[in-house]
């Protein structure tokens, strides 16, 4: 940390602050990125949550046990005759660690590549858009900069009637760390993350019962492809019930007894392992200093305006820790905006066109308005689905259940959601999200030809099937 002095420096390295960092120098300014991120083992290592403890261990879990699952299920029905399967899970568990050890040392190859200045630490916004910064050793500095942005990132709700004992009751980050397969478990809240470690560990061969406080499953979800996929859950063995409102948890000797109230009457649930996953919270402890001017809102979020401007001049905040989806993309094209406008560029993100994938099997992804959603604006609509079922590639694949789900205006043709419960759906939504991002039709959608066998050909057809002419369905 030789100069004091910069253009921007950004509070946090995870996938919304490291990508501010960066495109601020490619633009010429010169810019730090402070972070304190350390994990279990003592090393500190840059991509927040993200990279060490979200998306990507969780992905490379997913894709562990799912090939482990389909070794059992699926091989046969190809010919494949396998004897002696076992799960290797350390080795597993050590891929995982790969793959993040990897990529976030990669974050430090882009920040040298790109001339941003990495600095391990604490950082804490001062009136007068200072920063200081707490190193490892105690030792204090205090930079000056042009522009700060906040990107501090969230952190796991924590349940007061069953806290984390780190063991048997644990977070997120603990369930991407279990050294055995638990026999029974428990997830608290069906939400993407509870859906997706729960899918990891009954995959590997746990029970899993899966607590979620609400009637209605995936809300947020376009409820035709939430309930196929809760069907293809329950098929998986999935226990998922709903309405269950989780009252408190205790560890007695090696198991957590759970109470919960369904129905109307006080259940218990014995696991051996219990995973909360209640939602998560932004992260601004000990961020602001006297007289920032940074406000925060009832939920402790920063308040920011539509391009993360916080009430202090020339300090944004980008991330988990403003309103919006929690999600890492949302995250990173409001880092790159805000680096852009600092750098007095004209820039903007498109909320309306954030695609949001659940990567269970089948994968559950959908950009725009749910069906919900459009009836409820009043606006005439159109809706065409086409399910994977008949889809060749789906079917080559063994992988031939859910649907694609394309809604479109009636009168204007505009295609106002995209919804898809099926193989690869967060590959597929990429496409939807273009669409939406460039205002298209289901007429420019029905004209643009889709490569043949691919599960592509699926959303094509529901985009065909909105007018009722889809050429492998009935059109009813
Ligand atoms: P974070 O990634 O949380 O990073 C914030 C960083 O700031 C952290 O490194 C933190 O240590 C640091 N920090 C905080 N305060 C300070 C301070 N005062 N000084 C210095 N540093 C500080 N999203 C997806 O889009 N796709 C997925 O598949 C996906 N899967 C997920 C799976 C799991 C299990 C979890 C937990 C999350 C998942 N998410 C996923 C959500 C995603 O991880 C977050 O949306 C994303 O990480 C938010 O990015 P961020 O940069 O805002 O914050
Ligand atoms: P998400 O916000 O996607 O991370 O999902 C968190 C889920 O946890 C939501 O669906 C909540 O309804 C659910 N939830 C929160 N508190 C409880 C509780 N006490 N018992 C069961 N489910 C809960």
């Amino acid at each position: 940390m030789n100069d004091k002095r910069y253009d921007v420096v950004v509070i946090g390295a995870g996938p919304a602050g490291y990508p501010a960092a960066i495109r601020a120098a490619q633009l010429g300014l010169s810019a730090a990125c402070i972070d304190d991120w350390q994990n279990a083992d003592g090393s500190r290592t840059f991509g927040g949550t993200c990279l060490n403890v979200g998306c990507i261990p969780s992905k490379a879990l997913l894709e562990s046990s799912e090939l482990y699952h389909r070794v059992h299920t699926e091989f046969a029905a190809h010919g494949i005759k396998v004897d002696g399967v076992a799960l290797d899970l350390n080795a597993m568990l050590e891929r995982k660690r790969g793959i993040v050890k990897q990529l976030t040392s990669g974050i430090e190859q882009l920040f040298k590549g790109a001339g941003v200045t990495p600095i391990k630490g604490r950082g804490k916004l001062l009136a007068g858009n200072r920063v200081e910064v707490t190193l490892p050793g105690g030792e204090k500095q205090v930079l000056e900069a042009k522009h700060v942005v906040l990107a501090t990132g969230s952190t796991p709700i924590e349940l007061k009637v069953a806290p984390f004992d780190g063991k048997r009751i644990v977070d997120s980050s603990g369930a991407l760390e279990f050294t055995e397969v638990p026999r029974r478990l428990g997830v608290i809240g069906a939400g993407v993350i509870g859906l997706e470690l729960g899918s990891v560990w009954r995959r590997l061969g746990a029970e899993v019962v899966s607590l979620e406080a609400l009637d209605a499953f995936l809300p947020a979800v376009d409820q035709q492809i939430a309930n196929e996929a809760l069907r293809q859950f329950k098929r998986q063995g999935l226990d998922i019930r709903l309405g269950a409102k989780v009252q408190g948890a205790s560890v007695r000797g090696d198991v957590v007894e759970v109470r919960y109230e369904a129905a109307g009457a006080v259940q218990t649930l014995e696991v051996d392992k219990l995973i909360v996953c209640v939602g998560r919270r932004p992260v601004t402890d000990g961020l602001l200093g006297e007289g920032t001017g940074v406000e925060l809102d009832q939920r402790g979020f920063i308040k920011v305006d539509q391009q993360c401007r916080t009430a202090a001049k020339n300090v944004w905040a980008v991330g988990d820790v403003v309103r919006g989806p929690m999600l890492a993309h949302k995250g990173t094209e409001e880092g790159v905006m805000v680096a852009e406008l600092a750098a007095g560029h004209y820039a903007e993100v498109n909320y309306g066109a954030v695609p949001s994938v659940i990567y269970t099997a089948p994968e559950i992804a959908w950009v725009g308005k749910t069906e919900a959603e459009v009836k409820a604006s009043g606006r005439p609509y159109k809706v065409g689905t086409f399910p994977f079922s008949v889809n060749g590639r789906a079917k080559a694949l063994q992988q031939a259940y859910g649907l694609a789900k394309v809604i479109a205006d009636r009168e204007h043709d505009e295609i106002l959601g995209v919804h898809i419960a099926g193989p690869f759906a967060g590959e597929l939504i990429a496409e939807a999200v273009l669409a939406i991002e460039f205002q298209a039709s289901a007429e420019d959608l029905q004209r643009t030809m889709h490569a043949h066998p691919t599960l592509s050909e699926a959303l094509h057809e529901a985009a065909l099937a909105a007018d009722k002419h889809a050429i492998h369905a009935l059109n009813r």
